[in-house]
Protein backbone atom coordinates (compact mmCIF):
# COMPACT_ATOMS: atom_id res chain seq x y z
CA UNK A 1 0.00 0.00 0.00
CA UNK A 2 2.56 2.31 0.52
CA UNK A 3 4.93 1.18 -2.14
CA UNK A 4 1.85 2.16 -4.21
CA UNK A 5 1.54 5.79 -2.73
CA UNK A 6 5.17 6.31 -3.12
CA UNK A 7 5.14 5.23 -6.90
CA UNK A 8 1.57 7.29 -7.73
CA UNK A 9 3.52 10.02 -5.66
CA UNK A 10 6.73 9.47 -8.37
CA UNK A 11 4.59 9.13 -11.19
CA UNK A 12 1.74 12.20 -10.65
CA UNK A 13 5.56 14.56 -10.02
CA UNK A 14 6.58 13.42 -13.22
CA UNK A 15 3.14 13.82 -15.08
CA UNK A 16 3.16 17.24 -13.22
CA UNK A 17 6.46 18.01 -14.73
CA UNK A 18 5.33 16.53 -17.81
CA UNK A 19 8.28 13.92 -18.09
CA UNK A 20 7.87 11.20 -20.38
CA UNK A 21 6.14 8.00 -18.59
CA UNK A 22 7.83 4.54 -18.67
CA UNK A 23 5.63 2.09 -19.96
CA UNK A 24 5.17 0.57 -16.37
CA UNK A 25 3.83 3.78 -15.00
CA UNK A 26 1.85 4.30 -18.62
CA UNK A 27 0.45 1.00 -17.06
CA UNK A 28 0.36 2.53 -13.82
CA UNK A 29 -1.76 5.64 -14.70
CA UNK A 30 -4.42 3.25 -16.71
CA UNK A 31 -5.08 1.01 -13.45
CA UNK A 32 -5.11 3.69 -11.13
CA UNK A 33 -7.78 6.03 -10.53
CA UNK A 34 -5.73 8.77 -8.92
CA UNK A 35 -3.27 8.89 -11.20
CA UNK A 36 -5.73 8.70 -13.91
CA UNK A 37 -7.06 11.83 -12.77
CA UNK A 38 -3.96 14.02 -12.42
CA UNK A 39 -3.39 12.48 -15.68
CA UNK A 40 -6.50 13.59 -17.39
CA UNK A 41 -6.21 17.14 -15.50
CA UNK A 42 -2.74 18.13 -16.44
CA UNK A 43 -3.82 16.72 -20.25
CA UNK A 44 -7.19 19.18 -20.12
CA UNK A 45 -4.50 22.01 -18.83
CA UNK A 46 -1.73 20.88 -21.67
CA UNK A 47 -4.42 21.75 -24.22
CA UNK A 48 -5.59 24.81 -22.67
CA UNK A 49 -2.31 26.21 -22.70
CA UNK A 50 -2.02 25.07 -26.15
CA UNK A 51 -4.46 26.97 -27.58
CA UNK A 52 -4.28 29.86 -25.64
CA UNK A 53 0.05 29.94 -26.86
CA UNK A 54 -1.79 28.95 -30.46
CA UNK A 55 -4.58 31.81 -30.36
CA UNK A 56 -2.85 33.90 -32.84
CA UNK A 57 -1.88 37.54 -31.60
CA UNK A 58 -3.30 40.34 -33.94
CA UNK A 59 -0.75 42.30 -35.88
CA UNK A 60 0.63 45.58 -33.80
CA UNK A 61 -1.18 44.00 -30.34
CA UNK A 62 1.71 45.18 -28.16
CA UNK A 63 1.67 48.20 -29.88
CA UNK A 64 -2.48 48.67 -29.56
CA UNK A 65 -1.78 47.58 -25.46
CA UNK A 66 0.86 50.17 -25.00
CA UNK A 67 -1.40 52.81 -26.91
CA UNK A 68 -4.15 51.67 -24.94
CA UNK A 69 -2.43 51.75 -21.50
CA UNK A 70 -0.76 55.53 -22.66
CA UNK A 71 -4.46 56.89 -23.47
CA UNK A 72 -5.40 55.28 -20.21
CA UNK A 73 -3.14 56.95 -18.32
CA UNK A 74 -3.46 60.51 -20.73
CA UNK A 75 -7.43 60.17 -19.58
CA UNK A 76 -6.45 59.35 -15.80
CA UNK A 77 -4.21 62.25 -15.39
CA UNK A 78 -6.89 64.43 -17.16
CA UNK A 79 -9.61 63.42 -15.06
CA UNK A 80 -7.12 64.12 -12.17
CA UNK A 81 -6.43 67.84 -13.25
CA UNK A 82 -10.31 68.06 -13.38
CA UNK A 83 -10.60 66.88 -10.49
CA UNK A 84 -8.14 69.21 -8.78
CA UNK A 85 -9.80 72.39 -10.34
CA UNK A 86 -13.44 71.56 -9.81
CA UNK A 87 -11.48 71.02 -6.12
CA UNK A 88 -10.08 74.52 -6.00
CA UNK A 89 -12.97 75.63 -8.03
CA UNK A 90 -14.90 74.57 -4.67
CA UNK A 91 -12.42 75.94 -2.34
CA UNK A 92 -12.15 78.88 -3.93
CA UNK A 93 -15.96 79.39 -3.94
CA UNK A 94 -16.75 78.11 -0.78
CA UNK A 95 -17.80 81.55 0.96
CA UNK A 96 -16.07 80.55 4.79
CA UNK A 97 -12.55 80.26 2.52
CA UNK A 98 -13.16 83.94 0.74
CA UNK A 99 -13.72 85.25 3.96
CA UNK A 100 -10.67 83.33 5.51
CA UNK A 101 -8.80 84.44 2.80
CA UNK A 102 -10.02 88.34 2.99
CA UNK A 103 -9.10 88.05 6.93
CA UNK A 104 -5.63 86.83 6.05
CA UNK A 105 -5.19 89.84 3.23
CA UNK A 106 -6.47 91.91 5.93
CA UNK A 107 -4.61 91.16 8.99
CA UNK A 108 -1.42 90.68 6.59
CA UNK A 109 -2.39 94.70 5.84
CA UNK A 110 -2.92 95.50 9.09
CA UNK A 111 0.44 93.85 9.66
CA UNK A 112 2.43 95.68 6.93
CA UNK A 113 0.39 98.86 7.59
CA UNK A 114 1.44 98.36 11.11
CA UNK A 115 5.10 97.65 10.21
CA UNK A 116 5.16 101.23 8.22
CA UNK A 117 3.71 102.49 11.08
CA UNK A 118 6.29 101.81 13.64
CA UNK A 119 9.07 102.42 11.62
CA UNK A 120 7.75 105.91 11.15
CA UNK A 121 7.23 106.22 14.60
CA UNK A 122 10.67 104.64 15.84
CA UNK A 123 12.48 106.75 12.97
CA UNK A 124 10.67 109.96 14.34
ZN1 LIG B 1 -1.32 5.93 -8.93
Amino acid sequence: MQHSEDLCVLIQESIAWGRQLSDDAQEHVVQCSNCNEIALQFTSLDSLVEEAVDTSVPANFANKVMATIKGFDEVESLEAKGRVSILAGRIYGFRPFQYAAAGVAIFLGVVNLSQVLLSLLSAG
